[in-house]
């Protein structure tokens, strides 16, 4: 069921998500396609989840006339690291990707508005340390700012439109806000540009700075978690800024910030304080995700 003559029309946007595209596609394909759209749409969550699905490149291409090899980078691949896969050039654990909510960053859709493209969901949205788009830096959101739904895929017709009030999104206001250390190095680190990439990376520890991506964002919050329990005895979110700053500030920066709940507890008149700020920063190291992430730091505090 070919659409030759449609086939350049429904070729995916550079770094466009199989989830965006398939919204796309169900808005674009006239009604006698509609059965082959359901069945690969066949229940709420499939949009969302057709992002971990490369299996669905060769049906879309019987669809859209476009290659297999064409339609591949719109999902992530499974990767030969049990529980982790790929993103373009990139690898990350199954649970950094978050496709729960459809996040979008408004200003890159009036950024496509404005160059003449159609606006486009781009896989790289899904990783979720990224609160900023990589490449544009402007401010992801995944919630209208209308009528405060969060913003699902389950509901979508339009991926720059909110699917509970069709809110155009590109018409969001966005966070004022400055992206802080953390945004602006996660935001480089996925950048579509190598030299951005090499850059970031060049700012880290020289033994981490050929860790996949996964394990560089385990790293910082790993550190972010162990910062938390130095400020406050007990454990808080991970403050992921201040953890880059660490990173960033090389390994005797990571091995004081290893240290300092131990130096804090010396000073207290409680005798045990020490054993037990000891063992709560080992017990954080070990449940690092990534086994390379825990023997680093463990290395470094021993
Ligand atoms: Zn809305």
């Amino acid at each position: 069921m070919r659409c030759a003559t449609n086939s350049v029309h429904f070729m995916p946007a550079p770094g466009e998500s199989a989830s965006g595209f398939l919204i796309h596609l169900s808005r674009s394909f006239s009604a006698e396609l509609a059965p082959l759209l359901s069945a690969l749409l066949s229940d709420p969550q499939a949009v969302a989840s057709a992002v971990y699905s490369p299996m669905l490149a060769g049906p879309i291409s019987d669809l859209v006339g476009a290659s297999v090899r064409e339609l591949l980078p719109m999902f992530a691949a499974p990767h030969s690291k049990a529980n982790y896969l790929r993103i373009g050039e990139f690898v990350l654990r199954y649970g950094q990707i978050n496709q729960s909510t459809r996040r979008v960053a408004p200003e890159t859709f009036a950024d496509d508005i404005g160059a003449g493209r159609r606006p486009y969901h781009r896989l790289s949205w899904s990783i979720a340390a990224l609160r900023i788009d990589p490449d544009t830096s402007h401010r992801l959101i995944d919630t209208c700012d209308r009528c405060g739904r969060r913003l699902r895929w389950m509901n979508t017709f339009d991926v720059s439109q909110c699917g509970e009030c069709t809110r155009r999104l590109w018409l969001c206001k966005g966070d004022s806000a400055a992206p802080d250390a953390y945004d602006v190095f996660v935001g480089e680190l996925f950048n579509s540009t190598i030299n951005v990439r090499k850059a970031a990376r060049n700012q880290l520890p020289r033994r981490i700075r050929a860790w996949i991506e996964g394990d560089i964002l385990d790293l910082i919050e790993v550190i972010g978690a162990v910062i938390c329990l130095a400020n406050q005895g007990v454990e808080l979110p991970p403050n992921r800024s201040e953890g880059i700053e660490i990173v960033l500030a090389g390994e005797s920066a990571i091995r004081r910030c290893l240290r300092r709940p131990l130096g804090q507890a010396m000073c207290s008149k409680d005798r045990l304080a020490p054993a037990l700020a000891s063992s709560k920063v080992f017990a954080r190291l070990r449940r690092a995700p990534s086994r390379l992430v825990s023997e680093y730091l463990m290395s470094l505090v021993i």
